[in-house]
């Protein structure tokens, strides 16, 4: 499959994007926004010669995308035979319970109350599917639930909202903390210096193929705001809303509740570590 809009019966606005590594090809979800970029990206993943596929993140309760999904899985010559989660956020996981309807597979998660079955996900544990090995790399910060999976046989790392294709992720206070998040941003770094990793497979925006990269961007990113809110503080903006419009002002103002969120986790890590 090299050009989706060659599909027939592809319903409208669903987008299948070519493999984007040997093992991983992505159903973009119609759910675009400044929050979600393109839209939830849906990955399909199987060992080439296996009939059957992983699915990670089924997206929202859209019944023609994840109608679409199975399609796409079909025409690949697979059936689906287990659905996984980054995470809980709605644009990931609302509609795993309908997926799951419909191609009869069990949902793992790291947080219980998002699994269908009786599995869950632990870290540094490996899920197999006809022949595809996923590890389980706990990448909490964004949510506490965040988990990345790696994909060892194509040097990828599937990210959830950990890390994104385009610009930067939120921390979302107070789910989400800041020295988890770098954390899990070390840890993907690991990933890519140890492990072989050099693709991330995010779960919005395009295909990095620069793993290290990004991760190196990441954490010097986080650093950068972290100065500047440390500085706002000390300058005396002194509410979250207050260091917001002063650190993010160039930021598009429909993202500023989200980083009001970071703000929050950033001003609690201050805290928590005497800085202010
Ligand atoms: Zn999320």
């Amino acid at each position: 499959m090299t050009d989706a809009a060659a599909l027939p019966g592809q319903p409208r606005g669903a987008v299948v994007s070519g493999p984007a590594t040997e093992r991983a090809v992505n159903v973009l979800a119609p759910n675009p926004s400044a929050m979600t970029l393109d839209g939830t990206n849906t990955w399909i993943l199987s060992e080439p010669d296996s009939p059957l596929a992983v699915v990670v993140d089924p997206g929202p309760l859209d019944e023609t995308h994840l109608r679409w999904v199975v399609d796409t899985a079909e025409r690949l010559g697979k059936r689906v035979a287990l659905t996984l989660l980054t995470h809980g956020h709605p644009d990931h996981a609302e509609g795993a319970g309908r997926f799951a309807e419909l191609t009869g597979t069990p949902v793992r998660a790291l947080d219980p109350a998002l699994r269908l079955g009786d599995e869950g996900l632990a870290a540094g544990k490996a899920v197999e599917v006809g022949g595809l090995e996923l590890r389980v790399v706990p990448t909490p910060g964004h949510t506490a639930d965040s988990l990345s999976f790696h994909l060892p046989a194509d040097g990828a790392v599937l990210t959830g909202d950990t890390i994104l294709g385009r610009g930067t992720t939120m921390v979302a206070h107070p789910d989400g903390r800041l020295g988890d998040y770098l954390d899990s941003l070390r840890r993907l770094r690991s990933l890519t210096v140890d492990d072989g990793v050099h693709t991330v497979l995010p779960g919005h925006g395009p295909v990095l193929e620069d793993a290290q990269g990004a991760v190196e961007y990441y954490l010097a990113h986080r650093a950068t705001r972290l100065a500047q809110v440390e500085t706002a503080v000390e300058n005396g903006y002194r509410t979250a809303a207050e260091v917001v419009a002063h650190v993010y002002a160039d930021v598009d103002r429909s993202l500023w509740p989200a980083a009001e969120l970071s703000v929050r986790a950033q001003l609690e890590y201050l805290t928590e570590h005497g800085l202010i």
